[in-house]
């Protein structure tokens, strides 16, 4: 008489031993479906990684809010500027990828931010390009068509950038051939004052403030003098923009969330390089007395408060760099501005961090999708035979 016992005991041990595989083969996805699931959690990832996050970061920022009175009791609509730094648009050196990839970030990003916050003015605080400072005039036409495309702004929004040591050099490297091809593009001179909205906007080249008596820092000296003159006159204070910071120590005293990490912020500044002498910053404050200042440069966020001789305050912010190469969170600053007061907001960029980790997600997927199907392949064989 068959042993009853070990047949139950044969019937355990052939499912243990094939049960999965049925599991696997008897499951109510396809092969096929695995596939299809899999691409598309996959193509729908990275469109949202390249193209939607962009909108994700930028729906959540918003101008500050601002009551404009217009002198007659009633209110007005205050200015809205959008300011950047330090794009660095690479040079004809740079790899094709990292190029690719970070042309597409700030385009993606810029467009975005224009569509959703409709900014009536962008500033640029200098190093627009990488390599503007050594690249042939040939090179520079290049990146400036690429520049164009990336920063291309709608006919009714002025786009205004300042210069930076990476697109004319530093103060010892300026060559007149350099300069004249930024200033016949950009802003045409080291001192130039730009109005809107019955408001002054002074952009300055902060490397013609080295004060050693060469032609640029002489023209820089009498521009100035002309403007302060000038301004004298005006009913309200001017908005300084330029390319280095005012003089500081170091970036100990910034705490903004994108400020520079602790491991940078003690780093001493050495003046005329990563930011202005402290007698240039002097005179600039005399001489132009701003109700507030920005700057870009150091490529991490900062607000700094300076002082001027009748003791009223003029507030510094620094802009961090625009461009991923430089950080890995990267914002821009959205200000409202009237006559009488001016509000400052940031707006965050994605982290490339989150970035990283989404695609290391859907990387995961694919590699799980790919041996869900690999099995199932398999146990469907063996069934067979
Ligand atoms: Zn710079
Ligand atoms: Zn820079």
């Amino acid at each position: 008489m068959p042993c009853i016992h070990e047949s139950v005991k044969m019937k355990i041990r052939q499912l243990l031993r094939t049960g999965w595989r049925h599991h696997l083969h008897r499951s109510s996805l396809s092969s096929h479906h695995i596939f299809y699931v899999t691409l598309g959690t996959f193509c729908i990832g990275v469109f949202y990684c390249e193209y939607l996050i962009y909108f994700a970061s930028i729906w959540w920022c918003s101008w500050p809010a601002l009551q404009c009175l217009d002198g007659q009791g009633g209110e007005e609509a205050p200015l809205r500027a959008m300011i950047l730094a330090d794009t660095h648009v690479l040079g004809p050196w740079a790899h094709w990828l990292d190029k690719a990839r970070r042309e597409w970030q700030m385009w993606r990003s810029f467009q975005t931010a224009l569509y959703l916050l409709q900014p009536a003015v962008v500033f640029i605080l200098g190093d627009l390009f990488d390599k503007a400072d050594v690249t042939s005039l040939q090179q520079f036409e290049e990146d400036l068509r690429r520049f164009r495309v990336i920063f291309s702004v709608p006919s009714h929004i002025p786009l205004i950038c300042a210069a930076g040591n990476h697109d004319i050099g530093f103060h010892y490297k300026i060559s007149d051939k350099g300069r004249s091809r930024f200033e016949r593009r950009f802003v045409p001179k080291s001192v130039y004052r730009y109005s809107l909205s019955g408001m002054d906007f002074v952009i300055l080249n902060s490397m013609a403030f080295e004060n050693d008596g060469c032609t640029m820092c002489r023209e820089a000296q009498k521009l100035l003098s002309d403007l302060s003159r000038s301004l004298n006159k005006a009913e309200v204070r001017p908005v300084v923009l330029q390319h280095f910071p005012l003089y500081r120590e170091s970036d100990a005293e910034c705490s903004q969330d994108d400020a520079a990490p602790s491991s940078e912020k003690n780093i001493s500044f050495r003046p005329k390089w990563d930011c202005l002498s402290r007698e240039a910053s002097q005179e600039l404050l005399e001489k132009l007395s701003p109700r507030a200042l920005f700057s870009g440069h150091t490529h991490h966020g900062c607000y700094q408060e300076h002082f001027l001789q009748d003791g009223e305050p003029a507030p510094e912010w620094t802009v961090a760099s625009f461009n991923w190469r430089n950080k890995i969170n990267p914002s821009f600053l959205m200000v409202s501005v009237c006559k009488s007061e001016l509000k400052v907001g940031r707006c965050h960029l994605p982290n490339e961090h989150t970035v990283f980790f989404l695609y290391g997600l859907l990387i995961s997927l694919i590699v799980l999708g790919g041996l869900i199907i690999t099995f199932r392949f398999k146990a469907s064989s063996k069934l067979k035979k």
